[in-house]
Parts: structure tokens; sequence; C-alpha cells
């Protein structure tokens, strides 16, 4: 069985490969913090302690109460609660509004729990947010809830979220952020502003599978019922071993954060390769380590195998790269057609990528359109 050396795994916006450090610290918890912390015996203690000063820490990173902060299972959750509970909260004159290029989970959850009563916020052509839509939105006086993502999974374009949760403030509405792809890749400054914020760790190098939830509303928002755990507000025997991997795994993104210059002098050699690649989000700003494309031939399933089998892991970004669902939702948004969403690729760095792998990278992409081409060539002469 082949897998794609690490050095050579540029998909890190759908899942970026375990941290050493994470990995250290998933193990040792495994090994050593595996009790149940709500056991009353010194073990349940000692992990129930590990866990508290694990949330205390995130707490940290993140801005707000310890005690507010619950773990999940990922974002997907977290993003789902906050819809059925702002949902579960409201009239039918109530309305909810989220960017049109937010992740399935907050789109489709927001559209199942809102239905007619859900606004989709109009991106600009570099799939920024439109902050006069928000503002007319929020004027109209019905607003029970925002959603905008900090930075966007397909693209990796930054959101203005922070100029949209004061406006928020403005019109006392409460503000989501779901933060997984901007965890970890920038800054956590500010994020404590934002009245609920969610996220989850397995895109900066921690474990699958967990994730967290954090509100400062005066509500809090009830996860799970059952148990006690959480404070009540999530029930289910905590994951401390993964805990305490995705605290390590965060606390050394958050060390090692970088620029863009790696991405950029792919983009700049890709240029030269492949004449009439268009990037996209170029003008706005972008996670530094994620570039998304169309390209000016061939479908983007042909260019993932080609790249495939010259040993780089890239991707589409949408689920449609599997045949499952359309053309994307966010490219559509931005004002592409079907027929260039069916072009469109993203390469997403992180941890482990060097500058040479990046190189390497944008050769291949320049073989694989030479390849691609005679491919093509072949199959006209051919059918002659
Ligand atoms: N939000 C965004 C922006 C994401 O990119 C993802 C993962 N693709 C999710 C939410 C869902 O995260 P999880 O896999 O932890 O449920």
């Amino acid at each position: 069985m082949s897998v794609t050396p690490l050095s050579h795994y540029f998909d890190h916006n759908a899942t970026s490969p375990l941290r050493e450090s994470g990995r250290l610290a998933l193990a040792g918890g495994l090994d050593e913090s595996w009790c149940n912390p709500s056991s009353p015996h010194s073990e349940g203690v000692r992990c129930h302690a590990l866990l508290e000063d694990a949330r205390e820490r995130f707490a940290a990173i993140f801005g707000g109460a310890a005690e507010r902060l619950s773990f999940t299972s990922g974002a997907t959750e977290g993003n789902n609660a906050v819809m059925a509970f702002f949902h579960a909260k409201t009239d039918s004159r109530g309305k909810a509004a989220v960017s049109a290029v937010e992740h399935p989970s907050v789109l489709e959850s927001a559209k199942t729990r809102f239905g007619q009563n859900l606004e989709q916020l109009a991106v600009d052509e570099n799939g920024v947010l439109c902050l006069d839509a928000l503002s007319s939105f929020l004027s109209e006086g019905k607003a029970i809830l925002i959603s905008v993502m900090a930075a966007n999974n397909e693209t990796g374009v930054l959101q203005p979220w922070s100029e949209a949760q004061a406006l928020c403030r403005e019109f006392g509405v409460p503000f989501h952020c779901d933060a997984t792809q901007w965890l970890g890749r920038m800054p956590a400054e500010g994020l404590d502003a934002c009245d609920l914020l969610t996220g989850s760790f397995h895109k900066l190098g921690g474990p699958k599978g967990i994730g967290f939830l954090r509100t400062s509303c005066e509500d809090s928002v009830r996860l799970l019922y059952g148990g006690h755990q959480e404070g009540g507000l999530r029930a289910g025997t905590e994951n401390v071993p993964s805990i305490l991997g995705s605290l390590a795994s965060l606390e050394e993104a958050i060390r090692e954060i970088t620029d863009s210059s790696n991405r950029d002098l792919f983009e700049k050699r890709v240029a030269e390769l492949i004449p009439g690649i268009q990037f996209l989000g170029a003008e706005a700003n972008r996670l530094p380590l994620v570039s998304s494309f169309v390209l000016p031939k061939f479908d983007n399933l042909r260019w993932i195998n080609r790249m495939d089998r010259l040993g780089f892991a890239v991707s589409t970004g949408s689920a449609c790269a599997t045949g499952r669902g359309g053309p994307s939702h966010v490219l559509a948004a931005m004002g592409h057609s079907p027929e260039e969403a069916r072009r469109f690729l993203r390469v997403s760095g992180g941890w482990s990528n060097a500058t040479d792998d990046w190189i390497a990278l944008a050769d291949a992409f320049g073989v694989a359109y030479e390849e691609l081409d005679n491919d093509e060539g072949e199959s006209q002469v051919i059918s002659l």
C-alpha cells in the first residue's frame, strides 16, 4: 500500500497529519490518563484535574470563561448545536443570517432549522462577506443570530469576522464564528469577542473527533442530555487523551504560525508553468498556506489523479470531488460558473511541508499539465 509522504501531502484543510507533540500527549493520555474524570477514586480525580487544567489553557487561548467552554466531537457538532439552540429559542418571526460561503455544518443545519427565516449573506468576487449586506439585514430588526466563519475551507479567504462581530454587538445580536480553519494558523487575538465560537483541532495537527464550543452569551448552549459532564452542558464521558493531544498540537501550531512566503513562491512558479491559471481570493487576505485556483483546462478529478500519480495529494475542497453533491456553493457565491467549478483545485499546506516541497509541488503541476495535454493530443489522433 502506498502512502503519500507527509512532505507531499497538501490537503491540510481537509485534515492535517498528527503533530509529534500531539501524538505524544495523546499516547501519554491513552496510557496514563484513561480513567473516567467523573470517577471518585484518586485516578479519576487526577484525570478530572488534567481535564480542567486543559480547559483553562484552551480558554486562555480563545478567551472567555473556562466553564463556558465545552468539548465536542468536532466543529460539526458545535455548529449544529448553535443552530438548534437558537432556533428552539425563537418564535416564527426571528431570523438568522449566515454568510453564503459557510461550511455545510453551518449552512445546512441553519437551512434545516430556519428554512424561510434564514438569510444567506452575499460575498464579493473574492469570496469576502459584504458587510453592507450584514448591516442591512441587522437594520431590519428581526435578527436573532448571525454566523460568519473566520476562514473559508475551500478558498482560504479570511472573513471580516471581527467587523461583523462589532456590527452585531451594536445591534445586540449574538454572533457565532466557526473558527475551524483559522485556529493554529492565524493569531487567536480577538476571538474572545465572539459570543459563540466553534472549532476542532484536526486541521492544525491535532487528533480527529474532538472540538469545542465556547459561549459567552447569557444562555449556555446545551449540547447533549444525559449525565452531568461538562458542567451539565454535554453529557458523555470526556475524551481526556484527545483533549490533551489537541492542546499540545494547538499550542505548538500557535508557536509556529507562519507567513505566506511558501505559498506565494508556489503561486508565482505555477503561474509561469500554467498560463491562464486563476487564483481565487487573490485580492483578499487568505490563510498563509492555502492556494485555490481555477485551471485553464481539464476537470479537477483528472488533475487530482495525475498529481496523485506524481506523488502529491491535493484536493477540490468540496464534495463534488468525490461525485457527491453539485458544484461548490462557495464558488457559485463568488460568481463562478459550474463549468469553472469543475476546474477548481485547492492546495492546502501545513506543518508537514517545507519550502522545497512547495517548489516540487509547483513543478509537479507543470508536469501534470504537460502529461494531460499529451494525453489529449494522443486521444485526438486515435479518434481521427
Ligand atoms: N467548519 C469548517 C470551516 C471546516 O473546514 C470543517 C471541516 N471541514 C468543519 C467545520 C467541520 O469540522 P469537523 O470535521 O471537526 O466536524
